[in-house]
C-alpha cells in the first residue's frame, strides 16, 4: 500500500505561539508540512514588537524560530491577513488542520471620561511606538510634560517607565527605533507614577523587571514605607516569588536615599502608588489635552490574588501630562467562522482544540488570554501541538483525503493582489536593517514602513 499522505497543517501568526506549535508538530511528526502565515512582513511578533529593546537576551529565542523555519517542512508566509486576504474557511479547504495563534492585537478600554483626550496613550501603542510596530510608528507622544501616569502594575508598565527614565546611553545600543530615541532624548519627563488598583501583594511585575527600576542610573525610587505596614505577616506564608518580590518592594520602601549631599539627588524619580482606581482624564484649563487624573481611593476585600478593590469614597488628583494606560492587551475576532468567546476574549477551546470546529485549534494569547510571558506561551503551545498529534495519530483527522496546502492559497492570494513574503524575503530585510544600524552601533535599524520592508525583498 501507499504511504499515508503527510498532514498539511497551517499556523496563523508567527509570535513565540505560532513558531513553538509548529516546532513541536514538526519534531513529533516525521512528515507533518507546516506552513505559517503571518499578517506582516516581518515575523516573531510580539519578540520584535512587544519585548524591550534594552532586553536584547530575551530575543535569543528568535534563533531557535529561524532554525524551526529552515526546517525543510516548513514555509513562511508574510504580508498575509487571514480573515481578509484569505478566509479561515479557505484554510480549512486547502490544510487538514488549521492552528490560530494570532495573539491579542487590541488593548483593554479604561472606559473613563478624559480617555481619548491628547496625552493619553494605551500602552500597546507607545510600546509599538518605541518597537517600530508600524501601525504606530507615526504616534508621536507628547513628551514635554516632567510627570508621566503609568496604569498597571505589570511587566508592561515597568517597561515603559524604564523606558521612559533611562539614561539615553542605555537606549543608544538597543534597537529602538531612532525616531523614538530622538523624542526621547528631549523628553522633559522626569517623574513616572505607575498606579494600581489593589495593593502590594496583588502587583503583577516580577522581581526582574522591579530590580532593574530599583538599580536604573540616575532614578530614584519613591515608595511610601505606610504602603507596606503589616504586610510582613501577610507575606509569611506567600509562595517564594511573592514573597521575594514583596521583601524587595519594602526593603526599598525603607531604605534612605544614600546620596543626600546637595546637588547629588537624581534627577528623575519613579514610584509606586497603590489602592487607586482611575475615575477620569482631566483635560487642561482649555481642555485641549490631559492635565491629570482624578483618583477613587480604594479598600481591599478578600486576600492575595483574588481580593477584590472597593471604592472607599475618597478621591484624589494627581497632575500629570501624560498619561499610559496599560491595564491589557485584548485579542480580537478573526473570522465569522471562528467561535470567540468576547467576554473573555479568547477562542473558546480545550486543551487548544477549538470547541465545535474539528480541525480548527488555537494557541497562544488568543487561547489562554493576554498573559504569561514566553516561556508560559511554550508551554501552551506544545500542549497545542499534543493536541494536532493525537488527533492525527487517533484518526479523528483524517489526513488521507489530498490537501493541497499552499498551492490554494497561493492562487487565492493571487487573485486578490496579495504577495507574500518568504522565510528567504525576511533574511534580506533582516540583513537590511542590520547593515542600517551598524554605523550608528544598533543590533539593527528597523524598517517601520510596510512599503520599505517590501522593497527591501524585491520579488
Ligand atoms: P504574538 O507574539 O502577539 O504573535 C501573534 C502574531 O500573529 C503577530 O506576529 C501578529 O502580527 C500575527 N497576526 C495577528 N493577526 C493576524 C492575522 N489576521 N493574520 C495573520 N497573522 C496575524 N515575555 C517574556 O518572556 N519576556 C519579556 O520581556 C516580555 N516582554 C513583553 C513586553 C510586552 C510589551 C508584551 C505585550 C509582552 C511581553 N512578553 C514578554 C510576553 C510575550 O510577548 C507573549 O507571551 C507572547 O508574545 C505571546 O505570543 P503569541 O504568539 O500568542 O502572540
Amino acid at each position: 500500500s501507499s504511504p499515508a499522505p503527510a498532514p498539511r497543517v497551517c499556523v496563523v501568526g508567527s509570535g513565540p505561539a505560532g513558531f513553538y506549535t509548529a516546532q513541536h508538530i514538526l519534531k513529533h511528526h516525521g512528515g507533518a508540512l507546516v506552513d505559517i502565515y503571518e499578517k506582516l512582513p516581518v515575523p516573531f511578533g510580539l519578540v520584535r514588537f512587544g519585548v524591550a529593546p534594552d532586553h536584547p537576551e530575551v530575543k535569543n529565542v528568535i534563533n531557535t524560530f529561524t532554525q524551526t523555519a529552515h526546517s525543510e517542512r516548513c514555509a513562511y508566509y508574510g504580508n498575509v491577513t487571514v480573515g481578509r486576504d484569505v478566509t479561515v474557511p479557505e484554510l480549512q479547504r486547502a490544510y487538514h488542520a488549521v492552528v490560530l495563534s494570532y495573539g491579542a492585537e487590541d488593548n483593554r478600554v479604561l472606559g473613563i471620561p478624559g480617555e481619548n483626550l491628547p496625552g493619553v496613550y494605551s500602552a500597546r501603542a507607545f510600546v509599538g511606538w518605541y518597537n517600530g510596530l508600524p501601525e504606530n510608528r507615526d504616534l508621536k507622544p507628547d513628551l514635554s510634560c516632567d510627570t508621566a501616569l503609568i496604569l498597571g502594575h505589570g511587566n508592561v508598565a515597568l517597561d515603559i517607565a524604564r523606558i521612559l527614565l533611562s539614561p539615553l546611553q542605555l537606549l543608544r545600543k538597543t534597537d529602538i527605533t531612532d525616531s523614538s530615541l530622538a523624542a526621547l532624548a528631549c523628553s522633559k519627563v522626569k517623574r513616572v507614577w505607575l498606579v494600581g488598583r489593589r495593593g502590594p501583594l496583588q502587583v503583577a511585575f516580577t522581581i526582574k523587571e522591579l530590580r532593574e527600576m530599583i538599580n536604573l542610573p540616575g532614578a530614584r525610587a519613591v515608595l511610601d514605607p505606610a504602603d507596606f505596614t503589616g504586610l510582613e505577616s501577610a507575606v509569611k506564608d506567600a509562595p517564594r516569588p511573592r514573597k521575594r518580590l514583596t521583601e524587595l518592594m519594602m526593603k526599598t520602601a525603607l531604605e534612605k536615599p544614600v546620596e543626600m549631599q546637595a546637588g547629588a539627588a537624581a534627577p528623575r524619580e519613579w514610584g509606586l502608588k497603590f489602592q487607586r482606581s482611575p475615575l477620569e482624564v482631566l483635560p487642561s484649563a482649555d481642555g485641549s489635552r490631559a492635565r491629570g487624573v482624578r483618583l477613587a481611593l480604594t479598600r481591599l476585600e478578600g486576600s492575595g490574588d483574588s481580593a477584590k478593590a472597593v471604592p472607599t469614597g475618597d478621591e484624589e488628583e494627581l497632575e500629570c501630562g501624560l498619561v499610559l494606560s496599560s491595564i491589557g492587551y485584548r485579542s480580537l475576532p478573526l473570522d465569522p467562522a471562528v467561535p470567540f468567546d468576547s467576554q473573555r476574549g479568547v477562542i473558546p477551546n480545550s486543551s487548544g482544540r477549538v470547541e465545535g470546529v474539528p480541525g480548527l485549534y488555537c494557541s497562544g494569547w488568543v487561547k489562554r488570554g493576554p498573559t504569561g510571558v514566553i516561556i508560559t506561551t511554550m508551554n501552551d503551545s506544545f500542549d497545542t501541538a499534543q493536541s494536532v498529534l493525537e488527533d492525527l495519530q487517533g484518526g479523528v483527522l483524517d489526513a488521507s483525503p489530498f490537501r493541497e496546502g499552499f498551492g490554494l492559497v497561493e492562487s487565492i492570494l493571487r487573485s486578490r493582489g496579495v504577495r507574500p513574503v518568504s522565510f528567504s524575503d525576511w533574511q534580506k530585510i533582516d540583513a537590511a536593517e542590520v547593515a542600517r544600524g551598524k554605523a550608528a552601533g544598533k543590533p539593527r535599524e528597523k524598517i517601520v514602513d510596510p512599503a520599505e520592508m517590501l522593497a527591501a525583498a524585491p520579488a
